[in-house]
């Protein structure tokens, strides 16, 4: 049996606080087989993730959250980023036209940004769509209080059951994964088309000490700082991540703290 991550955050995400080069680090040292960045509407830490996945012997699968005007979509195996602000359906035929599925992450939870269960119904009674909606997360390391009716619901929904980590955060990494028959990124595949995931939560007590974690290094980030593969802690390398991109993190991070 292997071990995924499907619900990763990296710097390309304004709240997100570790390179790709970090989060390649942690998912090798906790024993990860397959993991997958999902940054908000930015597929470009996915794609540089698989690049370097090799040196980490970690499998890195494509993928992005996307901001549907329904709530988040994790979508995962693709190509190219769907656009933000489409409907959950029409988000859905965006990415299985190009081969990929995805996951309903933190549902059900009246949060905002989450998918109610209206919505899902929805994709799963159309018959356009219904095929590329895969996996529910029924276990989400950040909103794991509110994880309670997606537990209840997913046995009655033909969706494979995913815990996942949603880590802004180096150590989260993993925290939350999902075990699957074989190793490999076209196994996990094979295990949520046929449904046989095994969700394997986050044990840990929740959320305060991620929190005041988080809290120290989205402010770290304010000044350039960001957790890689070498420390918690060290500036963000520049060869990684772009000035222009840099600049961008840092004014929205302004705004997102107004
Ligand atoms: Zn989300
Ligand atoms: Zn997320």
């Amino acid at each position: 049996m292997g071990t995924a991550d499907l619900h990763i955050h990296s710097i390309y995400s304004y709240d997100a606080t570790t390179t790709v080069r970090g989060i390649l680090k942690q998912a090798a040292d906790v024993g990860l087989n397959v993991i997958a960045i999902t940054d908000h509407d930015e597929v470009r830490g996915s794609l540089e993730a698989q690049q370097l996945a090799p040196q980490y012997g970690v499998e890195v699968i494509p993928g992005v959250e996307v901001s549907t005007s329904d709530g988040h979509l994790v979508a995962l195996f693709i190509k190219s980023q769907p656009p933000a602000g489409m409907t959950l359906n029409e988000t859905l035929l965006h990415i299985g036209e190009q081969g990929g599925i995805a996951i309903a992450p933190h549902p059900f939870n009246n949060l905002p940004h989450s998918l109610s269960i209206e919505a899902v119904l929805g994709a799963l009674t159309d018959e356009r769509v219904k095929g590329f909606l895969k996996g529910i997360e029924t276990h989400n390391m950040g909103t794991q209080n509110f994880d309670r009716v997606a537990q209840k619901l997913s046995i009655y929904l033909p969706l494979a059951k995913i815990a996942s980590s949603d880590a802004h955060i180096y150590w989260a990494v993993g925290a939350g994964r999902t075990s699957f028959s074989g190793t490999t990124a076209r196994e996990l595949r094979m295990a949520l088309e046929t449904n046989t995931t095994v969700p394997i939560p986050y044990e840990g007590e929740s959320s305060s000490k991620a929190v005041l974690s988080w809290v120290r290094r989205i402010m770290m980030r304010q000044f350039g700082y960001a957790s890689d593969a070498r420390s918690a802690s060290t500036p963000v390398d520049t060869q990684q991540i772009s000035n222009s991109t840099l600049i961008k993190i840092k004014n929205k991070n302004k705004r997102v703290n107004k």
